[in-house]
């Protein structure tokens, strides 16, 4: 069965369509990269599949079951907003245990969510500072552990390092890796960054104003890029 499966995706703003017909089955543990220019599409295609915008024509099902018309909180999805969305007041382990007090899950349980989640992320020292007192790099695996907690079906990433410098860049690849190696769980990551893309993906999606230009391995979009946009954006030598 698929984590996620997209029939017939399409999204209009008004007049205009910016997601054209997308059809795409996302396995269990699968880390799916979606890339292309900026403007095609790549962040409203997640935010629908979120449930943070509404889907004006197909089906989004989750878990094999048909989420179209669920609202983001009943998904079991875990949107990753970048780090500076953390609360400066609150301790990391406040941060990360917000979500489950605001879903009503008792201290100790809330607790040990918290502790299993900054094992992964090899947090435990920083669990009493505010995210001021923190690298950057430490604080995006803050914003990270807010999410594990919640053991979401799926992670969904949009360009989550953008705004990191170029080396902290290549630390936080590298953490996202080893992350989905450690939880084995569904990862959607938006990006326009090739580097990224081939680095990470299982599979890559290629997007071309609103349609997939092709969906392949790093290995097959390199090796037999479907067309010359493709190869162009992936840097293929066709
Ligand atoms: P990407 O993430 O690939 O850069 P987006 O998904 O953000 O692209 O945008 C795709 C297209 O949809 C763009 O032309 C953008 O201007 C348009 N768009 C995105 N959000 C809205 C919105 N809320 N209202 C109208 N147009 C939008
Ligand atoms: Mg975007």
């Amino acid at each position: 069965m698929s984590s996620i499966e997209l029939r017939g995706v399409e999204k209009w703003f008004g007049n205009v369509q910016v997601i054209k017909g997308v059809d795409l089955a996302i396995e269990e543990g699968e880390f799916v990269i979606f890339v292309g220019p900026s403007g095609c599409g790549k962040s409203t295609l997640l935010r629908m599949i979120a449930g943070l915008e509404g889907t004006s024509r197909g089906q989004i099902m989750v878990g094999g079951r048909d989420a179209t018309a669920e609202p983001p909180s009943k998904r079991g999805l875990a949107m990753v907003f970048q780090s500076y969305a953390l609360y400066p007041h609150m301790s990391v382990a406040e941060n990360m245990g917000f979500s489950l007090k605001a879903a009503g899950v008792k201290p100790a349980e809330r607790q040990a969510q918290v502790a299993e989640a900054a094992r992964v992320l090899r947090l435990e020292e920083y669990l009493d500072r505010r995210p001021r007192d923190l690298s950057g790099g430490q604080r995006q695996r803050v914003a990270i552990g807010r999410s594990i907690v919640r053991d979401p079906t799926a992670f969904l990433f949009d360009e989550p390092l953008s705004n990191l410098d170029a080396a902290l860049r290549v630390e936080m690849r590298y953490e996202i890796a080893k992350l989905h190696q450690t939880l084995k769980s569904t990862m959607i990551y938006v990006t326009h960054d090739q580097i990224e893309a081939m680095t990470l993906a299982d599979r890559i999606v290629v997007l071309e104003a609103g349609r997939i230009a092709q969906v392949g391995t790093p290995k097959e979009l390199y090796e037999h890029p479907a067309n010359l946009f493709v190869a162009q954006f992936i840097g293929s030598p066709k």
